[in-house]
């Protein structure tokens, strides 16, 4: 990978560490450099993202360290990224279950959010998000994107007494602490799997491609064109 490659991709994650506000969650970012070289966690972590949602084995990604650290025999750098900086780095020695990870394989699932379990030691778990009930309270029993509350005629539908379900942030995560936000069934439904939110309810990204068949021929093409553009010059 060129070095300028690992830069850009270092930069993506960078950029949304700052945009989810990881920092808030007690995330630590890796410095890119150390003494003018590229640090082993950086390294590790643009590794992980350049394959993000796939799973990674440990000699893959020592195989990759040594190009830069030829010393390294045995890379521990993935399992101190989640353990102990919060990433969401899955990992089949752990036994993260679910993850259908082997003994030794690692995968980055979301820049967007941290380790489902990931508390920092220097900062205090953020009051009321471990349960629902004190999530919606946190929300003041509203809708994260349209505001109607609990309970209460629904802003939009007044036939509707509003009724708060639990929505994804990114659909392709489960649905649990960090990842929910509380959203009203008519703010709910019609999103489907749509949409990615962020923690205001506001729309931070498109899950499901095929919205674009909502849109007019006229955006369709400028989407396509856009994307033409984007990946024949890869
Ligand atoms: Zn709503």
């Amino acid at each position: 990978m060129l070095e300028s490659k690992i830069i850009s991709l270092y930069r993506s994650i960078e950029n949304s560490y700052n945009t989810f506000n990881l920092t808030s969650k007690g995330v630590v970012l890796p410095g890119l450099y150390k003494s003018k070289q590229i640090t082993k966690d950086a390294l590790t972590l643009v590794y992980l993202y350049s394959k993000i949602n796939q799973s990674v084995s440990k000699e893959e990604l020592t195989a990759f360290i040594k190009k830069y650290y030829p010393k390294t025999n045995d890379v521990q750098q993935a399992r101190h990224l989640a353990a102990q900086k919060g990433w969401y780095i899955l990992s089949g020695t752990r036994g993260d279950v679910n993850s259908g990870l082997k003994n030794g394989e690692y995968k980055l699932v979301s820049i967007e959010i941290p380790y489902p379990e990931f508390t920092s030691g220097r900062r205090t778990q953020t009051i009321g998000t471990d349960n629902w009930d004190s999530l919606k309270e946190k929300y003041d029993y509203r809708c994260a994107t349209c505001g109607s509350k609990e309970g209460e005629i629904h802003y939009y539908n007044p036939s509707l007494v509003t009724k708060i379900q639990k929505g994804h942030m990114n659909p392709n995560l489960p649905l649990e602490i960090g990842n929910i936000i509380p959203q009203c069934s008519w703010c709910n439904r019609p999103y489907r799997n749509y949409f990615c939110f962020d923690e205001t309810g506001r729309v931070s990204a498109i899950n499901d491609p095929k919205f674009i068949e909502k849109s007019t021929t006229e955006v369709q093409k400028k989407m396509f064109q856009l994307l033409k553009k984007k990946f024949t010059d890869q």
